[in-house]
């Protein structure tokens, strides 16, 4: 299978009935970027920032930021790359950076967006960065943990203001800024009609998703596997991203553990998505499977699963029957 894999690199990710799929891969540490070729990923969904953070002993300087982004993008050499700001709080603690106060539920309190919200400096000397290390190329960012959309328009005024900054010292700016969001915070699809307009691209990070909807800590082993993210109530969800995102012109991807799994990242292609961000170890697998998928098949039986009255099928026996059918 490696071999099939490694063989199936430079084919395209297009499904049995002729749609185009964009498979792309998270990353997060140098180490990770020579996997953008050997996998054959179309690009860079999830560049998580924090890791840099995350294996330092001080916050890393805005240098040591500026030369890690510039690898990234000199190795992605033009594909796309998403640069997500630093999702640092909850499970991702940094040993020389902690809240004044102590945190009963950590993964719903001083994290991510709110954070650097609160600490405009880091997110500033971060976005200076970034559009350094951008400069004369493509410039994607990527907020994590959003709540409301004003937190979008707030991180957008740090941003407008870097650029302004960097403009009058004549520094080479970025081409094209885009600026998305992920949908991790249930509240959010309660504003997905604003949310798409405010924004370039959005992200849904499943893993968070999911955690806050089914109210299960994602990393409690007790409960982690109690439901299955293949469930009725979750990908109609999930579908409901993806039409409010045509509806607003807004390119909808989706970056957590799921894409990376064949059967659910066939699941998520029956949803609707068209484009997914995984691991780098997933992209040979999930190639191969879509290679092999009648898209519109796949479709029409969703749609039949996600149907009011079928709320009792086991969907992910009947995807794997599917997929054995295939
Ligand atoms: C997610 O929540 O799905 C996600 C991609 O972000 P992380 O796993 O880094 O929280
Ligand atoms: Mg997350």
């Amino acid at each position: 299978r490696q071999q099939l894999y490694r063989e199936l690199r430079h084919e395209p990710a297009v499904t049995k009935d002729g749609v185009p799929i964009e498979l792309l891969m998270n990353a997060g540490l140098a180490v990770d970027l020579p996997q953008l070729a050997q996998s054959g990923a179309a690009g860079i969904g999830l560049f998580r920032t924090e890791l840099q953070f995350m294996v330092a002993l001080t916050f890393p300087r805005v240098e040591a930021q500026e030369r890690l982004y510039r690898e990234v993008l000199d190795a992605a050499d033009g594909k796309p790359v998403t640069f997500r700001t630093i999702d640092i709080g909850g499970d991702k603690v940094l040993p020389y950076f902690k809240s004044a106060q102590h945190e009963e539920n950590p993964a719903l309190g001083w994290r991510a967006i709110r954070l650097t919200l609160d600490r405009p400096a880091l997110l500033r000397t971060q976005i200076r960065a970034l559009l350094k290390a951008a400069g004369g190329r493509e410039l994607k960012v990527m907020l994590p943990m959003v709540t409301l959309v004003d937190e979008i328009r707030q991180a957008r005024a740090i941003i407008d203001r870097e650029v302004r900054h960097l403009s009058r010292f004549a520094y080479l700016l970025p081409t094209s800024l885009k600026l998305g969001a992920m949908i991790e915070v249930p509240a959010l699809l309660w504003q997905l009609d604003e949310l798409m307009q405010a924004v370039d691209f959005v992200s849904v990070g499943s893993n968070d998703l999911f955690q806050f909807v089914t109210a299960t800590d994602r990393g409690n082993t007790i409960v982690a596997d109690r439901f299955d993210p293949l469930c009725v109530p979750f990908l109609r969800l999930l579908r409901q991203i993806v039409q409010a995102g045509q509806a607003g012109h807004t390119p909808v991807t989706l970056c957590g553990e799921l894409a990376g799994r064949p059967i659910s990242a066939m699941a998520l292609l029956g949803v609707g998505f068209r484009s997914i961000s995984m691991a780098a170890a997933s992209i040979g697998p999930v190639k191969a499977m879509l290679r092999e998928l009648p898209l519109q098949e796949l479709t029409e039986l969703m749609d039949r699963l996600l149907a009011n009255h079928a709320a009792k099928h086991d969907i992910r026996a009947e995807l794997t029957q599917f997929a054995a059918r295939h």
